[in-house]
């Protein structure tokens, strides 16, 4: 990032005024166990040490974003990123940095990864699974209102907090972390046909992408999971969208996730509609905080 880039934070909700402050440094923080480790950097627990707020401060070395020419997408997707107020968006309250390393203050995640929920358990019962759907369907709207289109939506970018609601995390990357990811380690399950073809996209990229978790969720893996990219590169264009006999799925979630595994970008069903689906009337839990 320029080394001209403002700090800048905005107040985590319902947190005392004293804690507003308009220059952060890493001072300011106790660091605590690391969460996780990413692309471009590490999460770690930490604690403002005034207020004792608990957030998850992410740590990015300026020479990976170097290397790497994402210095201005990064500031571009911040900036959209703490701009975004939604119960089931992962909070990114400010950021900051030093000579080396850019420190971004995010919400903390208590339950962690959602992807690692749906591997111990192999899939959500329909209530859980529909819960999650109507999360993301809501959290999308909101982004889409905003005129934000996620494009990297998949298990791993999404977050449980200390109830079980579902985050979005990571915003933006998408560009570039999928180009990577296409020569490294190759996560084309989540992609829409037409981005997989890289043609022109728009917002019923997420729309696709809500089927393809709906099915994973409900049966356990992707839809067009397959033994090389390739296979999987050919299943998506040709939507070859099977449902096993194992699990047992009801037809309305059958239902759903075939009016959205739909191949023209323009019959896919709308967000409002998804609310309105007979599946997530009958499953999703309207708080939307699930637990095992
Ligand atoms: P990318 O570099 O594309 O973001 P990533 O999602 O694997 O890749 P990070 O976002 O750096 O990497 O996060 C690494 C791990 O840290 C996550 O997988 C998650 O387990 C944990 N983590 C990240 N953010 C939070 C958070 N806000 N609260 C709790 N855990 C988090
Ligand atoms: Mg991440």
């Amino acid at each position: 990032m320029a080394s001209r880039a403002q700090n800048h934070l905005q107040k985590p909700p319902k947190q005392p005024p004293r804690i507003l402050k308009k220059q952060w440094s890493i001072d300011d923080f106790e660091i605590g166990k690391p969460l996780g480790k990413g692309k471009f950097g590490r999460v770690y627990l930490a604690r403002e040490i005034k207020s004792k707020y608990v957030v998850a401060l992410k740590i990015i070395f300026k020479e990976q974003i170097e290397k790497y020419r994402l210095h201005h997408q990064l500031r571009r997707e911040l900036e959209i990123q703490s701009s975004l107020r939604h119960p089931n968006v992962l909070r990114l309250f400010g950021w900051f940095h030093d000579d080396e390393r850019i420190f971004l203050i995010l919400e903390y995640a208590h339950g962690g990864e959602l992807y690692k929920e749906l591997r111990k358990f192999r899939t959500f019962s329909e209530e859980q699974a529909a819960t999650y759907i109507a999360s993301l369907t809501q959290a999308l709207a909101y982004c889409h209102e905003k005129h934000v289109i996620h494009r990297d939506i998949k298990p791993e970018n999404l977050l449980l907090d200390h109830e079980g609601r579902l985050k979005i995390g990571d915003f933006g990357w998408s560009v570039q972390s999928r180009s990577k990811r296409r020569t490294m380690c190759g996560t084309l399950d989540y992609l829409a046909p037409e981005m997989v073809e890289n043609k022109a996209h728009d917002y019923a990229v997420d729309n696709w992408t809500l089927g393809v978790l709906c099915y994973e969720f409900v049966y356990g893996m992707p839809p067009f999971e397959a033994e090389s990219q390739k296979d999987t590169f050919r299943r998506i264009i040709k939507v070859d969208l099977n449902f096993p006999s194992t699990p047992q799925v009801s037809p309305e979630a059958k239902n759903l996730i075939s009016r959205l595994l739909v191949k023209d970008s323009s019959k896919r069903l709308a967000l409002e509609k998804i609310m309105d689906h007979p599946w997530i009337i009958k499953n999703a839990n309207p708080i939307g905080a699930c637990w095992n």
